[in-house]
């Protein structure tokens, strides 16, 4: 079933006059592990914000065509519905740290949705369990490597039981470890039924994690199917 449908999606950030991202029709079914590959500058990025409705409903700019979430239209009305069906993770995670422990950032959003403290208190426990980070509930964000950072950003969406996430270049800033580290728990989030749409450099983890690939090319969404098919044709 459809989860992310673009649909002749087009956008242009604010006074620009080429679109940043081209022409984009392509269905992602729930379950799918959606791989994005290509060039900087060749509209990765702009494509996950599109998927939550940040391009074009809060960064502004033309577009043209729709983005279809979970069966509805993004639309300007309706764009803060969706942080609850898709969660996205950047690469900076660090600087959208605000709180003082880890046990209060994962608890953050769940906060200002106004959730039950038992409800929250459950979901800090159970998604600290499944991004392994029990014995760092009382520690500084600030003071966990990066890989422990990615993982902390995906328990943080996580406490909200969206069922897509974006990781956008999630993997750059870390070291093998680290890398593997969030490999290993995207990897996880998929086989429990979650869609997983990532963008990162490093092909061969794509190959070995990906169902599917997205290969973008100058805005354009140039090839898009099931991995093994997308790497012989590379
Ligand atoms: P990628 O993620 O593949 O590196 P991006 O989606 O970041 O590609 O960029 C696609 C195009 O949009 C590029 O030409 C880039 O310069 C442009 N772009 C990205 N962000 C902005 C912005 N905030 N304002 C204007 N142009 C932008
Ligand atoms: P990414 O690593 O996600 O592809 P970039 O290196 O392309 O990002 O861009 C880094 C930041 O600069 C992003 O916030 C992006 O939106 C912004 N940016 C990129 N290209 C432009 C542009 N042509 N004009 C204005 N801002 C841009």
């Amino acid at each position: 079933t459809p989860i992310i449908e673009f649909k002749n999606f087009s956008y242009y950030y604010p006074n620009t006059e080429e679109p940043a991202i081209k022409q984009i029709h392509a269905t992602i079914e729930e379950g799918d592990f959606v791989g994005l590959i290509g060039p900087n500058k060749a509209g990765k990025s702009t494509a996950c914000l599109s998927m939550i409705g940040i391009a074009p409903h809060i960064l502004g700019g033309d577009w043209m065509g729709d983005v279809v979430v979970n069966h509805e239209t993004i639309q300007s009305s309706n764009v803060s519905d969706f942080t609850k069906i898709v969660g996205v993770v950047f690469q900076d995670a660090e600087s959208q740290f605000t709180q003082e422990t880890v046990e209060d950032e994962i608890a953050f959003a769940m906060c200002n949705m106004g959730f039950e403290r038992s409800e929250m208190i459950k979901r800090v426990n159970e998604v600290a369990i499944s991004c392994n980070l029990t014995e760092f509930l009382e520690r500084s964000p600030f003071q966990l490597s990066g890989g422990q950072q990615q993982r902390l950003a995906v328990a943080c969406l996580l406490a909200l039981r969206p069922k897509v996430i974006i990781l956008d270049e999630s993997t750059s800033q870390l070291d093998p470890k680290g890398r593997d580290e969030v490999f290993k728990l995207v990897k996880e989030l998929h086989r429990q039924g979650r869609t997983i749409i990532m963008v990162d450099h490093n092909i061969e983890k794509m190959a070995e994690y990906t169902t599917k690939l997205m290969v973008f090319f100058e805005g354009e969404l140039k090839l898009y199917g099931p991995t093994s098919e997308i790497l012989q044709q590379k």
